[in-house]
């Protein structure tokens, strides 16, 4: 609680502001954060609007429910209408596949059940012996580490795993590739760092010459990490910095990263809208195989697709526009109708700005 008050102090966040100002440069710069939650915190507080006007802060691919492509739902969902019980979280369940979402193929039949974490799901295939499950593992770098504690454990014969875990470091990489989006600094996300520290990220100030600072979420932890990047800039340097050291450590969380190395191969992965990132997801070792229900169900799925036509997610999601630059934004895609990924996840872009209203920004 006292460390909440200190990093919402309103004098201290003045006397930040106040830096940033007198930092901040005549042409414009743009900070790109990775992490749903840092688009939650910056919205939520209106960050945005206290900040000088040549610097923008963009949202980058860092929604773990926002980035899994149509045909992973699509599998998920043929595997629901055909051969067991999918058990995913909330809400992956109405996010769009190509057609429809796992909440409208529970409709027409399908077996779809809501878990709060693998560990239910494990518990929910042992009560059930004589029914198929399988266990829809998304999320990044902080989730992963759960799925593979599962897997080494020997859960039940009824229940095998889809697996659609992400690594940040590589859609990082992807997004300063992409020219016009003149990236000037990254914010890393915190709890991803709390897993796999700051060694991935070195690449980026080493080789790209790329500002990168890992920060927490309270309002004055992105304030800082926005000063630091601001101070690197104006002196023309490029240094990875670490403004959340209370829970990120150097090297990590080792134990975690052992479980994810024992578990999982680092392999090419499909991001929505982005198309296939080199070395960005996560599959089974093949000792495990025989819990991968791609190679357990015989998965028959058409070709896919990730945005339904006018849908804008795929620029939302590399933080090229805003979202009430979407056309559908709050005309025909809502948080209770979404047409986009975006507008499903309390982590997801569109529907943060959904909530907090554009006014606030
Ligand atoms: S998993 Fe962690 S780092 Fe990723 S979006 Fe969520 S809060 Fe941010
Ligand atoms: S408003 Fe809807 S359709 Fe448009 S980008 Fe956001 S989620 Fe996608």
């Amino acid at each position: 609680m006292e460390t909440q008050l200190k990093f919402r102090d309103p004098n201290l966040t003045k006397e930040v502001l106040k830096y940033i100002k007198n930092l901040a440069p005549n042409y414009e710069v743009k900070f790109c954060h990775v992490c749903g939650t840092h688009e939650w915190v910056i919205t939520h507080y209106g960050i945005r609007s206290l900040l000088p006007e040549k610097i923008d802060v963009i949202a980058g691919p860092g929604c773990p429910v926002c980035i899994v492509p149509a045909k992973e739902i699509d599998e998920a969902i043929w595997i629901a209408l055909n051969k067991a019980t999918v058990l995913t979280f909330g809400d992956m369940v109405r996010v769009p596949g190509s057609k429809i979402s796992l909440l409208q193929a529970k409709a027409s039949g399908g077996k779809v059940k809501i878990v709060y974490s693998v560990k239910d799901a494990v518990k929910i295939a042992k009560q059930n012996p004589n029914e198929e499950f399988v266990f829809f593992a998304v999320g990044f770098e902080t989730t992963a580490p759960s799925t593979a504690l599962e897997i080494t454990r020997d859960p039940p014969k009824n229940l095998s795993f889809l697996i659609s875990h992400r690594l940040i470091p590589p859609v990082m990489e992807l997004l300063l590739g992409i020219g016009d989006l003149h990236i000037d600094g990254f914010i890393a996300p915190g709890h991803v760092s709390t897993i796999i520290g700051l060694k991935p990220y070195e690449i980026f100030p080493k080789v790209y010459r790329m500002p990168t600072v890992i920060a927490g979420f309270e309002p004055l932890d992105v304030l800082f990490a926005l000063l630091t990047l601001l101070k690197q800039v104006s002196h023309k340097e490029a240094r990875l910095e670490n403004e959340y050291s209370r829970s990120v450590k150097w090297e990590g969380n080792l134990k975690a990263q052992k479980l994810i190395n024992e578990v999982f191969e680092v392999t090419d992965g499909i991001w929505r809208g982005l198309g296939k990132v080199p070395n960005s997801a996560l599959k089974l070792k093949e000792k495990f195989s025989y819990l991968d229900a791609r190679l357990k169900y015989e998965i028959k799925i058409e070709s896919s697709r990730d945005l339904l036509p006018g849908c804008c997610c795929h620029l939302v999601i590399i933080g090229k526009i805003k979202p009430p630059e979407c056309p559908l934004f709050m005309k025909t895609c809502t948080p209770q109708t979404p047409k986009g990924s975006c507008m499903v996840s309390s982590e997801g872009t569109c529907a943060i700005w959904a909530k907090y209203g554009a006014a606030k920004i």
